[in-house]
């Protein structure tokens, strides 16, 4: 078995020194300035003469910002921060360009990541100590688990969150090990009432810790709403609290996600999940709710390159396969015309099966998605049966070797 050189992130906490605060605090704050006055240029640019403005042409209007006085500012911390800010804007316009997202939006000082990206210029990594540009000391991280023997970092990301935690990034070269192959497949569905249901029958829930952690943040956010407007002090401290509850959820729930997909992985040899849009349907605001969706988005992130880490077969299908109203029993086929959102168990008008909803949906990915898998990645078979409903299905390209950086 051959092992497979990837690209990999590992996150660390560290501690700041005051002076190293102030200096990344800074440079943050150039990031954002830099990256909005790009923006402005590009937006108009492109709104008013339909020009397109590239990263060169940017670079070359950093170097005239810095010039100037008012953003003579920006000469006092690191240039590689914001040329990475630059490059970062690039690809946001390219996907842009390509109808792939969203056009991309100004950076709030309020409800933007606050991060900056290093690259080997940029930085010093020697006998295990981590020196940024600008900056005397290295960085005092908090090794919450080896890098790899003799790892090199490529770039380096420093962020602080909502609850003033930092954080740095480092990209690794790391080796995976393909795991030894398995007779096995699973459908995956989002479920209604639980967090996943398998076609093998097995429900996931929600792990019992998130309820109570739900419920502290439910009353944080009640707390900090009831703080009047003018009382910035204790409206400060109450909007932290919220924070720090809410970075607690997101952190047990990717150590819950990473164990659940690497299980998932482990034990099978395909893994069909439906497209990721299907969420969208289920979503409404309900805390709990946005919570789940998300957590749905980060699993399937998960499987996906875990998949192509270990040797195994990722099929994300379409999102318009009727899954929910598809008898899944073999040779039956059933389609039902509804299929409200209250409903969690039903009974075949025409073989007698019971279904429980969410099982019974799974059952339906893992046969399109072996049905979609059987005909080779990357072709988009039409399937003959349009009595099943399996017609609807097709299959989206399955990456592979992508860069899976950012998802750890
Ligand atoms: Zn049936």
């Amino acid at each position: 078995m051959t092992t497979k050189h990837v690209k990999r992130a590992f996150k660390y906490r560290f501690h700041p020194t005051d002076a190293q605060a102030a200096e990344l605090s800074r440079t943050f704050g150039c990031v954002r300035k830099v990256y909005n006055l790009a923006l402005a240029a590009r937006s108009q640019a492109w709104q008013q003469r339909a020009e397109r403005v590239n990263y060169h042409q940017t670079s070359a209007m950093l170097t005239a910002w810095k010039k100037t006085e008012e953003l003579a500012y920006l000469r006092e911390v690191s240039s590689v921060p914001l040329q990475q800010a630059l490059r970062h804007l690039q690809t946001a316009f390219t996907n842009f360009f390509a109808k792939r997202a969203k056009q991309p939006r100004f950076k709030s000082r309020k409800r933007s990541r606050r991060s900056a990206e290093y690259t080997t210029s940029a930085f010093r990594f020697r006998d295990g100590k981590l020196t940024l540009a600008k900056m005397a000391d290295p960085l005092d991280i908090v090794w919450s688990r080896p890098l790899p023997a003799g790892a090199s970092p490529s770039t380096v990301t420093v962020s602080q969150d909502a609850a003033g935690r930092w954080f740095v990034s480092l990209l690794c070269e790391d080796e995976v090990t393909p795991l030894p192959p398995v007779d096995a497949a699973v459908g995956i569905d989002v479920g209604i009432d639980c967090l996943l249901a398998l076609s093998d029958g097995e429900k996931i829930t929600n792990p019992k810790f998130e309820r109570a952690d739900r419920v502290r943040l439910a009353k944080a956010q009640r707390d900090l709403a009831r703080k009047a407007e003018g009382d910035g002090a204790n409206r400060a401290k109450a909007r932290r609290k919220v924070a720090r509850i809410y970075a607690r959820i997101v952190d047990r729930r990717r150590d819950n996600l990473h164990k659940l997909s690497t299980r998932l992985v482990r034990e099978n040899q395909v893994v069909v999940v439906e497209g990721l849009a299907v969420s969208n349907m289920l979503k409404n605001h309900r805390l709990a709710r946005v919570i789940s969706d998300a957590a749905w988005g980060e699993l399937r992130r998960m499987l996906e390159y875990k998949c192509d880490w270990h040797g195994r077969t990722f099929v994300p299908l379409v999102r318009w396969f009727p899954s929910s109203k598809l008898c899944s029993t073999p040779e039956c086929g059933y389609l039902n015309e509804k299929m409200p959102l209250n409903v969690r168990e039903w009974t075949c008008p025409r073989c007698g099966t019971t279904h429980d909803r969410d099982v019974n949906a799974a059952r339906n990915i893992l046969a399109a998605g072996l049905a979609v898998s059987a005909c080779g990645a990357g072709v988009r078979p039409q399937r003959e049966s349009s009595r099943t409903g399996l017609s609807a299905v097709k299959q989206e390209v399955v990456p592979t070797a992508r860069l899976r950086a950012a998802q750890l």
